[in-house]
This record gives structure tokens, C-alpha cells and sequence, in this order.
């Protein structure tokens, strides 16, 4: 008998291997997920990673200005990869449920891929993405210690507070908070384990017990 999304459910209750497992999770029919992430919150995830680009552009401007074009470049190319090479194993592909409206924006150029896990893929690819923080902020330091100007003080200021503070306040609080697929994050791993390791234990928290969630309801949206 097939579930609503098109999975056996006598596959379930055998113990599948990583690959099988992965295509089980990932075989949702693209966008299956009913939720609609409005429009000011999509915004609120993407304006604010712009802005530490430009921001990121215009610290290394401080050394080259080709340098800076190239750290544009790259910034954009790295969300384009993370719409190639991350969002088509997602939930969310083609759904308006993501919260940064990637993977509606994915499925436009990319088809959807259901031979790998959607974390181990995450967990690959995401570093795609560091080189967007850690540049600016090295050649900041670097430019801190030979030629420190009132320009580099607070274009600093305001790419450390955008890139370290804001941007990981927004997805706790709001991006993450409320996303569908959070329990197969791996932002959200270590909560994860330790959450598991106390219901293997049969301790609680906050007095109610804690419970592993089923297969079944971690397969589909
Ligand atoms: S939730 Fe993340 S991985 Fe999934 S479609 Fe959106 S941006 Fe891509």
C-alpha cells in the first residue's frame, strides 16, 4: 500500500541502507509542502546576506578592487551552487516553504535529485559558503594590523554584526524556528543527539517525555 506521496510502506519496515534510505526520504513529490513562508520573511533572510557580501566587497576594496569583484563573484556564485547542489535533495525544493525562497528559485534551473541523503549532501556542500565570512573577516584583521583607517573600522563593525550576530540570530529565531525539516539539519544535529541520547536513557525534560520520532514520520513533507 502507498502513502500519499507515493512510498511503499512495506519498504519502510525493511531496514534500508544509506542510498535506499535516502531515496525513500527524498521522494516526495517536488514542493509537497503545503506551508507558504511569506514574502517579508524571505526578505528577512536575504537582505541581510547581501548586504554582508557588498560589505564583504568593500573591505577587501580596501586592498583591490579586483580582488573585490572577484569576492562578489564568488559570493553570488556560491548561492548559485547551493541552488544546483544542495536544494534539489531538500523538502523544500519547489516548495514555498523554504524559508529563503531558494527552493522554488532551484527548481527553476535545477532538477530534483533523490540518490543521496539530504544531510550527508548538506554536510558535503555547505562549505561552499564559509569562504563568504571568513575572507572579509581575514583581510580585516590583516588590514586592522598595516593599515588601519576610520573606513575599515566601520565597515568591520557593520560586517561583523550583520555576518556574526544578525544573520545567526535571524536563522534561530526565525528561519530555523519554524522550518519543517529542522530535525534533519545539521545546524541542528547536536540538539538532536543529546535529545536522543536522553530518550534512549528514558529521562525527560521539562517533565514530559522525549520521543525518537518514527520513521515513518520523518519520510515525506
Ligand atoms: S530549506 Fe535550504 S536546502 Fe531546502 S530548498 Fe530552502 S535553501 Fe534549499
Amino acid at each position: 500500500m502507498e502513502d500519499s506521496i507515493g512510498i511503499n510502506n512495506k519498504e519502510l519496515k525493511t531496514k534500508p541502507g544509506a542510498d535506499q534510505l535516502a531515496k525513500l526520504i527524498n521522494n516526495g513529490t517536488p514542493g509537497c509542502s503545503t506551508k507558504k513562508i511569506p514574502l517579508w520573511l524571505v526578505l528577512l533572510d536575504n537582505v541581510p546576506t547581501l548586504t554582508m557580501f557588498i560589505l564583504g566587497a568593500l573591505i577587501i576594496n580596501q586592498i583591490s578592487t579586483i580582488w573585490a569583484v572577484v569576492f562578489m563573484a564568488y559570493a553570488l556564485f556560491s548561492v548559485v551552487y547551493f541552488w544546483a547542489r544542495i536544494c534539489p535533495f531538500c523538502h523544500h525544493y519547489a516548495s514555498q516553504a523554504c524559508p529563503c525562497g531558494y527552493g522554488v528559485i532551484s527548481a527553476k534551473f535545477f532538477k530534483k535529485r533523490t540518490d543521496k541523503p539530504f544531510i550527508r549532501v548538506f554536510k558535503n556542500n555547505l562549505g561552499i559558503v564559509f569562504p563568504n565570512w571568513f575572507v572579509p573577516t581575514g583581510v580585516a584583521i590583516y588590514l586592522f594590523i598595516t593599515q588601519y583607517n576610520q573606513t575599515l573600522l566601520w565597515l568591520s563593525i557593520a560586517f561583523a554584526l550583520i555576518g556574526y550576530v544578525i544573520i545567526p540570530l535571524i536563522s534561530k529565531f526565525v528561519g530555523c524556528k519554524s522550518c519543517d525539516i529542522k530535525d534533519e539539519c545539521p545546524w541542528m544535529q547536536a540538539k538532536n543527539k543529546i535529545k536522543d541520547q536522553m530518550a534512549r536513557n528514558g529521562t525527560t525534560v521539562d517533565g514530559k517525555k522525549i520521543i525518537i520520532p518514527e520513521m515513518e514520520e520523518q519520510v515525506g513533507c
